[in-house]
C-alpha cells in the first residue's frame, strides 16, 4: 500500500514492534528447522535432540596443515597434505563429514536452506572462536561464487557462514578480495591436478587494501583443498601475510 505523500515517519518503538511482527509471521510461514533432519523444530530448539550425535566436531589428532582427524600425532599432516603443497598458513575443519551433513550442505546450496547456516556460524564460533581470535584476523573472506550460480542461488553460502561468524566475534567479512572469473563445472569429473588447474583460473583477487596482511578464508566443504589453495595462492599474490582456512566439514583420515 502506498500512504499519499510518501510512507509514514516510524517510530523506534513500533519499528521494533514491526521487527517482532515480521519475526512472528515469518516463523509461521517458515517455521525454523532441523539444520540436519529438516523437521520443524519445537519452539527454543536449534536442532532436534535426536540429531545433535550427527554434530561431531573433528577430532584430535588434527592434520597441522588442513585441519582434519588424523590417525596418529607422529604424522603431523594427512595423506593430502603431504602430496602437496598448501599456500595458506593453516586451517579448521570444524565438523566430520557424514551423510547427513552432506544432505544438509546440500540443502543449503540447492534447495534454498539459508537459515540453517546461522546454526553453522554459532557452532563455528562456539567451538573455535577464541582461536579464530588469537590470530588478530583483519577479516574473513568468503570463498567467492561465480556470478551465473550467485544468480541462480540467490546467495553465497560462504559469505552467509563467514557473515554470522563475523557478527558473534565481531570480525568484519570482505568478499571483495577474491573474485570467481570463471564458472568451474563438473569437477567432480577431472582428476585432482586437473581441478586444482581449474580452480587456479577461476579465482582472482580483487581489491585488496593494503590493511589487509591477515584473513581466514571461509568455506563450506575441504575435500582436496583445490578450491581453498586457489584462493590462497590468490591472495598471496596480493600480498596478504598470513592465510588461515575455515571449513564447515571435511573428511577425517581415520
Ligand atoms: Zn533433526
Ligand atoms: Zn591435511
Amino acid at each position: 500500500m502506498k500512504f499519499p505523500g510518501g510512507d509514514p515517519p516510524i517510530s523506534s518503538w513500533s519499528g521494533a514492534l514491526l521487527g517482532e511482527l515480521r519475526e512472528t509471521v515469518l516463523s509461521s510461514l517458515f517455521p525454523p528447522r532441523c539444520p540436519i533432519c529438516d523437521r520443524v523444530l519445537s519452539p527454543g530448539e536449534r536442532i532436534c535432540p535426536s540429531c545433535i550425535p550427527c554434530i561431531r566436531p573433528m577430532q584430535r589428532p588434527l592434520c597441522l596443515k588442513c585441519g582434519r582427524g588424523i590417525a596418529s600425532e607422529e604424522a603431523e599432516l594427512c595423506e593430502n597434505c603431504r602430496r602437496r603443497r598448501f599456500s595458506f598458513d593453516f586451517g579448521f575443519i570444524l565438523l566430520e563429514y557424514s551423510d547427513e551433513i552432506s544432505e544438509s550442505i546440500a540443502r543449503i546450496k540447492y534447495h534454498g536452506r539459508r537459515e540453517y547456516l546461522s546454526f553453522y556460524g554459532e557452532l563455528s564460533a562456539g567451538l573455535i572462536g577464541e582461536r579464530l581470535l588469537s590470530l588478530s584476523l583483519d577479516a574473513l573472506v568468503p570463498v567467492p561464487l561465480h556470478r551465473e550460480r550467485l544468480r541462480r542461488r540467490g546467495y553465497n553460502q560462504a559469505e552467509l557462514l563467514a557473515e554470522r561468524i563475523g557478527e558473534l566475534l565481531k570480525l568484519p567479512v570482505y568478499p571483495a578480495a577474491l573474485h570467481r572469473v570463471r564458472n568451474t563445472k563438473a569437477l567432480k569429473n577431472l582428476n585432482p591436478e586437473e581441478r586444482a588447474r581449474d580452480m587456479q583460473r577461476a579465482i582472482r583477487p580483487g581489491r585488496i587494501p593494503d590493511s589487509l596482511r591477515s584473513v581466514c578464508l571461509v568455506d563450506d566443504i575441504f575435500t582436496t583443498g583445490a578450491t581453498i589453495e586457489a584462493c590462497s595462492s590468490a591472495l598471496r599474490e596480493a600480498g596478504v601475510a598470513k592465510i588461515y582456512s575455515l571449513c564447515l566439514a571435511g573428511r577425517a583420515e581415520r
